[in-house]
């Protein structure tokens, strides 16, 4: 798209500054690395997610482990208590009682919604799950993001949304309004509530449209942690489609940096794509996989599944210009890290 389409939108500095974020969703994937980045640049950091067993909880317990011992370090560099920077609560964001109790208790300004059921395939069993927490639950930290004066909100939105679009690079300019699953039907619907509540009560908020995040402690569900994971043990790959199906993957530190640029710059309302910027092709990103792991992938190849796009390319320009974001970590490089990470963290694989 051409430059023009957002010639008019006023850059927005980053505010500088110590902040209290609360970031939902933290024991998640993107969520935790969001929380650890807050707390080592020095900010205050406010956790709830609710651990449902979507994956092993394990994983997120050790997520929220990692966080506690973090934020240790971190306070006693700065001569605090740990429990000054960090406050975990375990709970789901449609609990008024709880999401109350944290509202009045920290009152943050600063949010960073990340919790939400994820994952194509299984909304399409369970779509009333999916619009609960992805839906209502949005709305419920609109609503108190709204009553508690936040200063900005930022939303995990996705390249669902953009569901069957044949443009060859997906640009926010797009008419998005076709989902072609439940999760990129809630996905869409975060963002126009959000618009709502701009609209009607001001509030601001910057909805973040990412690409198949990857990298050290990645979504068991998804394939990235699913292909390193059968390639290191030897065990069969079920490949969905020709290999051909492509992915803008994009690496967990270039998310993390995109979400504290945007944390960081209260825009008015925004959907701005987080993206590597161009697309891998499945069977490259099974090459990379083999090439890194040392061993060949078994594959057995299956029909391609209802819900599955063909391919996603984010069109991250709006990102730079919006952001001052831009994707650093190449696609090799990341496959070399996440695969590094396995390595370190399984002995059994
Ligand atoms: P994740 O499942 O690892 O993290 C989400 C966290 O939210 C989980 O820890 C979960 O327990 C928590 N949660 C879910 N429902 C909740 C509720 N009702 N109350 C409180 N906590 C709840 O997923 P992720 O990959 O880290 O994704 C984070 C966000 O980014 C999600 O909104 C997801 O839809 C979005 N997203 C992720 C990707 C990706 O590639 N990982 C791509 C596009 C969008």
């Amino acid at each position: 798209p051409s430059p023009h389409l957002w010639s008019d939108i006023q850059v927005v500095p980053p505010h500088a500054g110590h902040k209290k974020v609360l970031v939902t969703g933290a024991a998640g994937f993107i969520g935790s690395h969001v929380a650890e980045a807050l707390l080592e640049r020095g900010d205050e950091v406010i956790v709830v997610d609710d651990m449902n067993d979507y994956y092993d909880v394990r994983i997120k317990e050790g997520n929220l482990a990692m966080l506690r011992e973090k934020a240790k370090k971190v306070a006693q560099q700065a001569g605090k208590a740990h429990e000054d920077i960090l406050s975990i609560y375990r709970g789901d964001i449609n609990n008024e009682t709880i999401m109350r109790s944290i509202f009045d208790r920290h009152k943050p300004r600063w949010i960073c919604h990340l919790a939400a059921r994820a994952g194509v395939r299984p909304s399409i069993e369970d779509p009333l799950l999916y619009a609960k927490a992805n839906v209502l639950g949005t709305m419920s930290m609109l609503e108190y993001s709204r009553e508690y004066n936040a200063t900005n909100v930022v939303i995990s939105s996705s390249s669902s949304v953009y569901g069957e679009s044949e443009s060859t690079y997906f640009s926010e300019a797009e008419d998005v309004n076709e989902p072609v699953s439940p999760y990129a039907a809630t996905k869409r619907s975060g963002e126009l509530i959000s618009f709502t509540y701009h609209k009607l009560y001001g509030l601001k908020t910057t909805n973040l449209r990412f690409f198949t995040v990857y990298g050290p402690r990645c979504r068991p569900d998804m394939a990235p942690y699913k292909f390193i994971s059968q390639v290191i043990r030897g065990d069969v790959i079920e490949q969905y489609g020709d290999g051909t199906t492509s992915r803008d993957y994009t690496y967990i530190e270039d998310v993390v940096d995109g979400v504290i640029r945007a944390i960081d710059r209260p825009y008015p309302y925004e959907i701005i794509n987080l993206g590597k910027g161009s697309g891998t092709m499945l069977k490259e990103f099974i090459s990379l996989v083999e090439k890194h792991v040392g061993k060949k992938a078994n594959i057995k190849f299956m029909p391609a599944q209802p819900g599955d796009v063909p391919f996603t390319n984010a069109d991250i320009s709006k990102a730079n210009k919006l952001l001052g974001y831009s994707s650093k970590v190449p696609i090799e490089e990341g496959v070399r890290r996440t695969v590094a990470w396995f390595k370190e963290s399984f002995d059994e694989v």
